[in-house]
């Protein structure tokens, strides 16, 4: 779609990536550590600055304690850990339990794992994952739940009890939690993140995965981490170090000026992407798409029903050539593609002035 869109011209809605740069110190902390650092393999389970700095903000933000010599890895962005800690724990015809829709990258793994990826079904508006839909996609042969809060596509951000409900059925019957928290920073309407391992009990059997690509607004640097229990960390850490063995150090090292950065840049941060979401939002109602209001993350599900659209595919490349607008359709975030023909999922990490024209372009084709 990012291809599509340069192609034709069009405003970029559709991947995931900011178009403004990193922060200056992290900038200036890679450009020093390029410069004058060290470019051979670093750490197999990264930095110990880094590792450390992971460290310390989870215990201030969600107040989990991890120990940053066995309790945290860091990887080639989220992908990979992601990627890594689904084959590490999850065998051939193990179940994953994940919400539907889903990030994309949720199912290749599993599979490529050779394990096999079970839905819950979501409906929107509200996405609400309950414990009845939850108890009923596990089975005796599941080994792990797959969670993503703030979400992509959705905006959902998982509320307490629904993370009880988590809670609950992974006791219940000894499951692994994976949560991707890519998106932590990026809540709304003063909403808090809750880190699931943070819930009672969830500790022992929960994998966190975050990065410093949305956070940070480097997406192209792949610099991700994982915590938890020693003993999954060190899985995780066996694989990577066989799918890259290392994550890139000069990047490391500027992450960590980027984890250092005063309470002030995160609250900015999610400042600007609140106002995006607005501005975006009342110009897709304008231009008779109905949306949800995102309580999280960097995209808006958009249903384009009132507007007739029933292939989301085909109305995606009409829009990018006709409208000079790229959305990502819907029935990425599904298994069978039909249950998102009538979404479009646009994302809001663009400048005001790339959203301004989105706006108009769209309200135009009325
Ligand atoms: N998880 C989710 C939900 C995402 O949207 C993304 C998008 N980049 C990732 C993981 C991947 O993160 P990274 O770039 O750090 O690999
Ligand atoms: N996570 C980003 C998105 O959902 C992009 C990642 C990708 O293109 N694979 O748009």
């Amino acid at each position: 779609m990012s291809a599509l869109a340069r192609r034709t011209g069009s405003v970029n809605l559709g991947q995931g990536f900011p178009d403004w740069n990193p922060p200056e110190p992290l900038l200036a902390a890679a450009s020093h550590a390029i410069s004058h650092g060290d470019h051979q393999y670093p750490p197999v389970r990264g930095l110990p600055e880094l590792r450390r700095a992971v460290s310390a903000d989870l215990a201030l933000r969600c107040g989990i304690e991890v120990d940053p010599e066995t309790e945290v890895v860091i990887t080639a962005g989220a992908t990979e850990g992601l990627t890594a800690a689904i084959l590490a724990l999850v065998g051939e015809g193990d179940e994953v339990v994940f919400p539907e829709p889903f990030y994309d990258a949720y199912p290749a793994a599993v599979t490529m794992a050779g394990g096999v990826p079970v839905t819950v079904p979501l409906t929107g508006p509200d996405y609400v994952l309950d414990e009845a839909g939850l108890a009923a996609a596990v089975s005796p042969r599941t080994r792990m739940i797959l969670l993503n809060t703030p979400n992509n596509p959705t905006g959902r951000v998982l509320t307490r009890p629904e993370l009880d409900a988590v809670a609950r059925t992974a006791a219940a019957h000894d499951l692994i939690v994976l949560v991707d928290e890519v998106y932590e920073h990026l809540v709304y309407d003063g909403r808090e993140h809750l880190s699931p391992a943070a819930v009672p009990g969830m500790r022992s059997r929960t994998l966190t995965v975050g990065s410093a690509a949305k956070t940070f607004s480097a997406t192209g640097w792949k610099v991700g981490w994982v915590s938890g229990p020693a003993e999954l960390v060190g899985a995780v850490a066996r694989v990577k170090q066989y799918l890259s063995f290392a994550t890139q150090g000069p990047l490391q090292t500027a992450v960590v000026a980027g984890l250092n950065l005063p309470a002030s840049y995160f609250a900015d941060l999610r400042g600007a992407m609140e106002r995006r979401r607005d501005l975006l939002c009342a110009g897709l109602t304008a231009a008779g798409f109905a949306v949800t209001r995102p309580e999280g993350g960097y995209f808006v599900l958009a249903d384009a029903s009132g507007l007739g659209v029933t292939d989301a595919a085909d109305y995606a490349d009409w829009l990018a050539r006709h409208g000079k607008v790229v959305a990502i359709p819907g029935g990425t975030y599904f298994t069978d593609a039909r249950s998102g023909a009538h979404l479009l999922r646009f994302a809001f990490c663009k400048t005001d002035e790339a959203l301004r024209t989105a706006v108009a372009r769209l309200s135009g084709l009325r």
